[in-house]
């Protein structure tokens, strides 16, 4: 059995499909949706969801949410968050961001597996059995480490990681629309904090998301806000007293703020009613009221909408579907502005709190092979690739790509007459070959030809069992030389799991060492190049010039064993300038040469 969850910022839900139909499972306070809310207590362990909620105005320092935001995030990517969230961020380092709670500190990926964890003892209680493999939703936008981030809370909440599937591409397959023939959908998903705009293709039942765009602090708490804004001025006029004036007052109203919004998107009038102080304030809202209040919030939504049709590369007349998501599409004004802007009616019988839920149930129900004739694509773990010249790596196929897939590149040799070069199989991460799993070694027979000259094509070629074959080819002669592996392997996920946790925590040491090895590389290569050329125009240089020179190619060798990549970057410019005036003559006697016997 695997289960679908929704991680969201705000909110998350956990279901399957029961007998063909979505079942979301619901917590002690009767609910499908679970705030992503976790709250520390003194001494006990962690709670999560309604709970925690409502710690957060008695124990702000107690309590974290959010943590998606953050997840797969470093300090720097935090700058513009701290003032806006009240946590204390100081443990944070350049790979991952913490959120300090008394003594101790607790990383997003840590807050992500405590919500997992009590969305997976809510359907362990409904079901009475361990549930132990989910699928789970990420944004589509979220780049490679963040969807590691959330597969590895998953897997330390005690859930193995079905699949990670696109919240778009989930809501796409709550509606069943991967069963057209193919289609142009746009989801529209405005939630309480945050809006996403996707365009997909569906194409045999295969989502490719075109295009995402959106606006990460736009949502209904912004419609909340702006009520309360818009009626605190009449309220202090009418009272005498100011709603705004402490804490609590601001919550107060702003909780009956967002029950008019919920209530206006029933009815067309709501009576509105609030205590400050000893008076009463009450009016009847509109709900045009209301939609005159938010319009210039929701006109915010307009701009990613249209970045998103152009990067799809299609008017919205080549929409076929467009889908709502999130609770605050439920308010008409925003439904009516979607028509609007992609000239369609959207669809939205489903709720739009448990779409992406239903649509990752739908997914688990696929993998756990209850419905059949659906075409599942499959993706590469980990990255392959070859070791270059210093122990560096090159990629030729990145992670995640869908199999069957195959790349090819080109490189050359980096010394005069070899004859032979050695391919080096890869799979992993990391920027040095020796940080990565090695696949397999092979030899390619090359002529003896200058560095350079020789063109080497490498093709890896992953068929739909995701077997590698790794082919090389020397173009001017023909010669091949081939190995197949499976790159798969011997790697359990938690090696998988292991080995993208390394290059994370090592990215940047390991671009340094990259960094410092190709600038050795392109230094060596500079001398070599210059040594050569010395040798052959001597006659064109004075004793003065030769001198000056070789003193600069002795200062990039000794710039070589400092292991600073400034001054290697130093010296060789240093070597390129002084040498610029023989090139020169070089490339004219060259010319000179070749034109001497020669009729024009
Ligand atoms: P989500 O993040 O998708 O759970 O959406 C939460 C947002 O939806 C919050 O701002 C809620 O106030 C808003 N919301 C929920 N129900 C309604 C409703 N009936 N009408 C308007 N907004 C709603």
């Amino acid at each position: 059995m695997i289960v679908g969850i929704d991680l969201g910022t705000t909110n998350s839900l956990i279901g399957m499909i029961e007998k063909g139909r979505p079942r979301l499972f619901k917590s002690e306070q009767d609910k499908t949706l679970v705030p992503s809310v976790v709250y520390f207590p003194e001494h006990s362990a962690p709670v999560v969801g309604d709970q925690a909620q409502s710690k957060k105005a008695v124990e702000p320092e107690k309590v974290v949410f959010s943590a998606k935001r953050f997840i797969g995030k470093g300090a720097k990517d935090i700058q513009d968050w701290q003032r806006l969230v009240p946590f204390d961020f100081s443990p944070s380092t350049d790979q991952m961001v913490r959120f300090k709670v008394g003594t101790k500190s607790y990383t997003p990926i840590e807050i992500g597996s405590f919500v997992l964890k009590h969305l997976k003892s809510i359907a362990e209680k409904e079901l009475g059995t361990a549930v132990t493999k989910a699928v789970i939703t990420v944004p589509a936008y979220f780049n490679d480490a963040q969807r590691q981030a959330t597969k590895f809370a998953s897997e330390l909440a005690g859930l193995e990681v079905a699949r990670i599937v696109n919240e778009p591409t989930a809501a796409c397959l709550a509606y069943g629309l991967d069963k057209k023939a193919q289609g142009n959908i746009a989801v529209f998903d405005l939630g309480g904090g945050t809006f996403d705009i996707s365009i997909l293709r569906v194409t045999g039942g295969v989502f490719e998301v075109l295009a995402t765009n959106g606006n990460t602090s736009l949502g209904g708490d912004n419609f909340d806000e702006a009520l309360v804004q818009a009626l605190a001025e009449e309220i202090q006029q009418q009272t005498g007293n100011d709603p705004m004036a402490d804490t609590i007052g601001r919550a107060k109203l702003r909780l009956e703020c967002e029950k008019a919004k919920k209530a206006l998107s029933q009815e067309v009038e709501f009576s509105f009613s609030f205590k400050s102080g000893d008076h009463s304030f009450s009016k009847i809202l509109t709900r045009s009221y209301f939609n005159q209040v938010i319009e210039p919030i929701l006109q915010k939504a307009l701009e990613p909408c249209l970045s998103c049709l152009e990067d799809a590369g299609m008017p919205p007349t080549a929409l076929t579907d467009v889908i709502l998501v999130g609770g605050s599409t439920r308010v008409p004004r925003v439904k009516e502005f979607v028509r609007e802007t992609f000239k369609r009616e959207p669809i939205c019988t489903l709720d739009p709190d448990e779409v992406v839920a239903i649509g990752a149930s739908v997914q688990a129900n696929i993998l756990s092979g209850q419905t059949s004739g659906m075409l599942l694509l499959d993706v590469i773990p980990l990255s392959l690739g070859i070791e270059t010249m210093g122990g560096v790596v090159s990629k030729i196929i990145h992670r995640n790509s869908t199999i069957p897939t195959s790349a090819t590149e080109h490189y050359s040799t980096y010394i005069d007459g070899q004859v032979s070069v050695d391919i080096h199989v890869l799979q992993g991460e990391r920027e040095l070959a020796q940080d990565n799993r090695s696949l397999a070694r092979f030899q390619l027979k090359i002529p003896p030809l200058p560095a350079g000259v020789p063109k080497i094509e490498v093709e890896f070629i992953v068929d739909a069992n995701g077997i590698l074959n790794v082919r090389a080819m020397e173009l001017r002669t023909g010669q091949v030389a081939m190995v197949t592996v499976n790159p798969s392997y011997g790697l359990s996920d938690a090696e998988v799991e292991t080995m993208l946790m390394a290059s994370f925590e090592n990215a940047e040491t390991d671009f340094e060492k990259r960094f410092l090895i190709e600038a050795q590389i392109e230094a060596d290569s500079l001398v070599r190049a210059t040594q050569k050329s010395l040798a052959q125009g001597a006659q064109l240089l004075n004793t003065e010039q030769k001198e000056e020179i070789e003193r600069a190619i002795r200062r990039v060798e000794r710039s070589l064993t400092t292991k600073s990549r400034e001054e290697i970057k130093k010296s060789c410019e240093h070597l390129s300038t002084v040498t610029e005036k023989f090139a020169q003559d070089l490339l004219n006697h060259a010319l000179n040469n070749a034109l001497s016997d020669k009729e024009i």
